[in-house]
Parts: structure tokens; C-alpha cells; sequence
């Protein structure tokens, strides 16, 4: 195998003309599981909602016209004819000139339209002077005003948010339709790799990529499945690969994608399936070596080592194509202007992402400073960082004082930043 670098809009092209990320399929969950799933059909009212007229005050049920003239100095006597409990059908009618005592979510009494404030009224016996007058329907929440029966309560697509939840919890679902989050296998590769828990030997690191990658697969709406470490040898590799594909949707693989004696997992994917191979090495820094296969229509991803590379690499190529088959409607990463603190040089002929951290200057524009990469490995990186600028390749770099966009790592901390 020869490295033939494509730039990175290629690298998207190639992958955009072999792959095409499609839903993986629909399932039924319980709905206090449903948070921030994606509703896979529509839901309508089984009923109105709410299912009966209510009171949304505490008071006294009334026929409104007979409280019409009256005000604070001249109150209209209305004969108390009973009351009417929170959570059963009322047995009083009120009839002209009479009235029931009521709280708030109690079904309206027949014969009533509206409810005055207990405030506006003062009970003597079986009178009840009322002191304000009402309009048809004032206080009172109608049936079916929320929701008509037959309506459309939440659409397809939509995102289960706590809004949506309680929607659902209204009209008494139990299971909820939901699309199947994609299944991510995820290998990390490396004799000196470790899983965390054992102890670290001279010469051994622990397991970065599978934790931090899962972690990014379940912001996007995938679900992770962590294979573990595999040593970077033919016969292990294809029989983690192997049964990564047949176990997920997309497989990941940080590490061994370099031009090593130990960097196989290319040539390992070739004899897979078809395509196999159809992105290897791209240009752009840091994530050159990054390898994209398809194997008997799902996508594997080969990341770099260097954990910091790999996530970056991951928000770049993996995480559209997470979101798409999660049905997500895609989330670009967010972005801010900022104005940049120090001349930023993109290497050679490469797209460069540059990790920046955001601060403020006086006039409340954002400064963004570089945070170093660092060598091969450091994982700090990313977590000390708001975003990132990208040079394209045709530029050499960007010089202090410029305005850039800056691509944020956190979708929140837009908001976190400006209020400082
Ligand atoms: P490689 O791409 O395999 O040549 O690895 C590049 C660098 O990333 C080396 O310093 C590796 O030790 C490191 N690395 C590879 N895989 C992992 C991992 N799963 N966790 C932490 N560091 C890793
Ligand atoms: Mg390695």
C-alpha cells in the first residue's frame, strides 16, 4: 500500500459517494427512557387534552352573567349550593343564581362557564357576596384547549427533551417509538496500551481513545460498544475487525494507521470486503494518516493515536455521519468570530486545525490564543480548549490581529463566555 494523500473536502467527497448514512432501524422504549432520543413517528392526541374543563384558580364556580355589574362596592349575593372536590365528577349543577365552591384543576361544575377568585368574594353562610365580575370562560382551562383529540402532539424527527417528555406523559404513553442510536465498536490498538485498572508497566500508557471516543459517540446519539485493546498483528486484528463489523454500524480504530511495521490495520481492511480501503491519509494536520474503509456497506474510521489528533479527527469525519444515522437533525459545530492573539502557521500544503483558547478584550470581542498541540499523545489539549481555527491549505497563515472563526468544542460554552 502507497499513501496518496487527498485533501480533506476529497476525503469527504469519497466518503459522501460510498456511504450514505441511513437509520438504523426503530424501537420501542419505555418512556422514562426516552430522554433525548428521536421520536420515529408521529403522536396524536388520544384524547383531549385536558380531558375535562377545569378551574385554574381557587374560588367559586359560576354561570358568568349572573356576576355581570358586579365590583368591588356593589357585590351580587349568589346562594352557595355546594362544593365540588379535586378529582371526581362534580354532583352540584349550578342553576341560575347559584354557585359552588371550587380549587384549582377541579372539573367545572355543569351549568357553570367561568370561576371567580376567591380573593373577589367573601362567603357569609350559604351566601357568597361576589365583589368582581367574570366573563365566559375566564378561569377556566377548556377541554381539549391543550390538545384536541386527533391532533398532532409531536412530529416525527423531533428531539425527546424534557418538554417533549411531558407532552408524551400528558397523553398517557407508556412506549415510545424511538429511532435505534448506531452502534459504534470501537478498538484501540498498541502494544503499549493498557486497559485502565491494570497497572502501568515501564513503556505502558493507559487506554485514552476508547473512553474519550465513546464518550464523543454518545454526544452524538451512538451508542459505543469498546472492544478493547488489540495488538497490531494480522490474524488479532482482522478477528477484532471482524467482529466490530458485525456487531455495529460504524467501526472506529485509533492508533496503528501510521507508515510503522506495526501500522497493519490498512492492509487488514482490505481483505474484509468491498470497497475496503477508500480514504488513506489525508492532508491535513494533525490527522494525516487518518484511513477511511467501507466494508460491505458500513464505514470504518482508522484514527490516529494520538488521542487529542483522534477526537479532532472524529468532530471532522465521524460525528456528521453518527448524526445522520441517528436520525439527529446534524448539529453543526458552533462557531464565533474572534479576533486572533498571535500569527498561526499552517504546515505545508495541509488544512491545519489550530486549538485555541477563547478570552475577551476590553471592547468584549473574542481573542483566541493557541493551545499548543504538544507531541505525540497529549490528551490535555483538547480540555483546555474552547475551539478551533481551520488554515486551509492554500494559506500559510493566519497573522495576528486577523478575524477567524472559531469552531467550538462545548455547544454551551458560547453562552458561558459571555457572560464573564
Ligand atoms: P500510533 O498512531 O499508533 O502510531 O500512535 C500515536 C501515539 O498515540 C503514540 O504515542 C501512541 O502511544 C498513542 N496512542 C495510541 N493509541 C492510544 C490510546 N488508545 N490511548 C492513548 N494513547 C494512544
Ligand atoms: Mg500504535
Amino acid at each position: 500500500l502507497f499513501k496518496k494523500l487527498v485533501s480533506l473536502d476529497e476525503a469527504k467527497h469519497i466518503i459522501a459517494k460510498n456511504f450514505t448514512p441511513k437509520p438504523v432501524g426503530k424501537e420501542s422504549v419505555p418512556l422514562d427512557q426516552a430522554y433525548n432520543r428521536i421520536l420515529a413517528e408521529d403522536m396524536m392526541a388520544p384524547f383531549d387534552v385536558p380531558p375535562f374543563s377545569r378551574s385554574t384558580v381557587d374560588g367559586y364556580a359560576v354561570r358568568a352573567e349572573d356576576t355581570f355589574g358586579a365590583d368591588e362596592d356593589r357585590p351580587i349575593a349568589l346562594k352557595l349550593c355546594g362544593r365540588v372536590k379535586i378529582g371526581e365528577q362534580p354532583r352540584v349543577t349550578i342553576e341560575e343564581g347559584t354557585t359552588a365552591e371550587t380549587v384549582t384543576g377541579a372539573p367545572l361544575p355543569e351549568g357553570a362557564d367561568a370561576v371567580v377568585m376567591l380573593e373577589d368574594t367573601v362567603q357569609k353562610g350559604d351566601t357568597v357576596l361576589i365583589h368582581a365580575s367574570v366573563s365566559t370562560g375566564e378561569n377556566v382551562m377548556k377541554a381539549g384547549s391543550d390538545l384536541k383529540k386527533g391532533e398532532t402532539a409531536l412530529r416525527k424527527g423531533q428531539t425527546l427533551t424534557s418538554y417533549e417528555v411531558g407532552v408524551l406523559a400528558a397523553l398517557g404513553v407508556t412506549r415510545v417509538k424511538v429511532y435505534k442510536s448506531p452502534k459504534v465498536a470501537i478498538i484501540s490498538t498498541g502494544a503499549e496500551v493498557v486497559e485502565l485498572g491494570e497497572s502501568l508497566s515501564k513503556g505502558k500508557i493507559y487506554d485514552i481513545n476508547a473512553y474519550a471516543l465513546s464518550a464523543a459517540v454518545k454526544e452524538c446519539g451512538g451508542e459505543p460498544i469498546n472492544l478493547g485493546i488489540v495488538e497490531d498483528e494480522h490474524r488479532k486484528m482482522e478477528a477484532a475487525l471482524k467482529k466490530a463489523l458485525s456487531l455495529a454500524d460504524i467501526v472506529i480504530t485509533s492508533g496503528g494507521v501510521s507508515v510503522g511495521p506495526t501500522d497493519i490495520i490498512p492492509k487488514v481492511l482490505n481483505t474484509l470486503g468491498k470497497p475496503g480501503v477508500i480514504v488513506y491519509g489525508i492532508a491535513i494536520k494533525p490527522g494525516k494518516p487518518t484511513t477511511v474503509a467501507v466494508i460491505n456497506g458500513k464505514p470504518v474510521f482508522s484514527l490516529p493515536g494520538n488521542p487529542t489528533s483522534a477526537l479532532l479527527i472524529f468532530q471532522l469525519l465521524v460525528r456528521p455521519v453518527v448524526f445522520g444515522m441517528a436520525r439527529r437533525p446534524v448539529e453543526k459545530l458552533r462557531t464565533v468570530k474572534a479576533i486572533t492573539a498571535t500569527r498561526m502557521f499552517a504546515a505545508r500544503g495541509r488544512r491545519t486545525f489550530v486549538t485555541v483558547h477563547l478570552t475577551r478584550d476590553k471592547a468584549g470581542k473574542f481573542v483566541a490564543s493557541p493551545v499548543p498541540l504538544g507531541l505525540s499523545g497529549a490528551i490535555t489539549t483538547l480540555s483546555k480548549a474552547d475551539g478551533f481555527i481551520e488554515i486551509h491549505e492554500s494559506q500559510q497563515f493566519v497573522d495576528a490581529g486577523e478575524e477567524v472563526r472559531v469552531f467550538l468544542l462545548r455547544p454551551n460554552l458560547y453562552q458561558t463566555k459571555v457572560k464573564e
